[in-house]
């Protein structure tokens, strides 16, 4: 039979009927947030807080947004509707083990019915976890994933939540993710469990107006890992099936439906992330950054990512002195979306054999010219298309220009191998000397 054209998403990729003995998954679920898109849709958090019964909400940011119109026009709109509303402005920038305990710290205190968070990721995943803990209280490490922490999940629904992001990037306001580093193991790892998911996701485009263009690239960054990673993940008919249905986790595989959101995502990408880091004032591309960024989360939310987030993790977590133009000075980090994407090259030319017509399709997507490429070509492809975008957009020249050098390959490696939530969804099986090659192969891209 004649397939029509444009087919390529669901293709033959999936095996959708179920064969006996059942060892591989044969269902997948597609959970979200409601997401309310639109400029100004900020003043909505008060109706929809009052809505969902809260009449005591903590409000989560970080210092440097205290005073930004988005925490003003929230605590104005919670007023105006009768809600009470704390302010709590002690979040780190990629957050640590020791501020999310702050921010858990004070929402116990508090004995809050809901929870509102605004700014980027750091902010919607600190306060992800203080509705965690603060609702259901446990040792730190309980919930955290496994084999660093317990992997628990929680034991019944958490307290409402608005999520009201201010950088088009995490997707967080999708997720039920929370990602941190914890200090002593100097490893960056995360909780997740679709418990944590925000009920609802404010994504309002007047609120990115200040973003600096360093902050904007990575976060755009960001965004183009979680659409790449998820398409490519391990299909999650492959992935062991859960012991029960309530096992099956949150990260679960590329399936049919998280492909359309990642590959729509991918498309607004590869028009916008360009004019949207160059121009502060283009407000067009600047918005659609930031639906790209939630249709991504809802790709990579009930799909996963893989390795160019699980090699970031030591990136971003045992960075020495590198500080990035346009965030908070003084303060040694390399953004996570400095971090997938400096990796993202090296991870596509080994994840590519695997499934070759997927790498050409995203190659495709983001510009490349793939007439007469042959499956061999489909890594190399990808991956300096990729470069051609961290050139233009003034990233650093692959993991040397973040301060790493060869001496530091095995450190990395072993910050990644437990990285299973993420490792586990490569497409590809990978060992220490796979991991080796690919810092290697990241440490000068061009
Ligand atoms: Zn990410």
């Amino acid at each position: 039979m004649r397939q029509p054209s444009g087919a390529t998403y669901v293709e033959s990729h999936y095996t959708l009927t179920s064969i006996s003995p059942i060892t591989t998954d044969t269902a997948f679920a597609i959970d979200n947030s409601s997401i309310h898109f639109g400029p100004g849709v900020t003043r909505e958090v008060g109706f929809e807080m009052r809505r969902l019964g809260s009449k005591r909400v903590m409000v989560v940011t970080d210092p440097r947004l205290k005073d930004s119109r988005a925490v003003g026009i929230t605590m104005e709109s919670l007023a105006a509707e009768g809600v009470d509303a704390v302010l709590f402005d002690g979040v780190e920038v990629e957050p640590t083990d020791v501020s999310f305990k702050d921010a858990i710290a004070f929402a116990i205190d508090g004995d809050f019915d809901g929870y509102v968070g605004v700014g980027g990721g750091s902010a919607i995943d600190t306060c992800k976890a203080a509705n965690l803990y603060a609702t259901f209280p446990a040792d730190f490490l309980d919930y955290v994933n496994a084999p660093i922490g317990k992997g628990k999940l929680a034991p019944g629904p958490l307290k409402p939540m608005i999520a009201i992001p201010t950088t088009a990037g995490t997707g967080s306001e999708t997720t039920g993710g929370a990602i941190f580093d914890l200090l002593e193991m100097k490893a960056k790892t995360g909780i997740s469990d679709r418990a944590i998911r925000p009920t609802i996701g404010l994504v309002d485009p007047d609120n990115t107006d200040t973003m600096p263009a360093m902050v904007a690239a990575c976060s755009g960054f960001d965004v183009l890992c979680h659409s790449l990673e998820s398409y490519t993940a391990m299909p999650f008919s492959d992935r062991e099936a859960p012991e029960d249905p309530g096992k099956r986790p949150a990260y679960q595989g590329a399936n049919p439906i998280s492909d359309v959101w990642a590959m729509a995502a991918l498309e607004m990408v590869a028009k916008n992330i360009i004019p949207a880091v160059k121009d502060p004032t283009d407000q067009a591309a600047r918005s659609n950054m930031m639906l790209a960024a939630t249709f991504a989360g809802v790709g990579f939310g009930n799909a996963g990512v893989h390795l160019a987030h699980g090699m970031s993790y030591p990136v971003s977590g045992m960075v020495k002195e590198y500080v990035p133009e346009g965030y908070p000075e003084g303060h040694a980090m390399v953004p996570h979306g400095m971090g997938v994407i400096l990796t993202a090259p090296s991870v596509f030319r080994f994840t590519a054999p695997t499934n070759p017509e997927r790498h050409l399709h995203c190659a495709r997507i983001l510009g490349a010219d793939t007439r007469g490429a042959s499956a061999e070509d489909a890594g190399d492809l990808l991956a300096t298309t990729i470069v051609d975008f961290i050139k233009e957009l003034d990233m650093p020249n692959g993991l040397s220009g973040v301060g790493y050098t060869s001496g530091d390959i095995d450190s990395l490696v072993a910050g990644t191998l437990p990285q299973h939530r993420v490792t586990k969804l490569s497409p590809r099986p990978i060992d220490e000397p796979n991991l080796q090659r690919m810092f290697q192969d990241s440490m000068t891209l061009w």
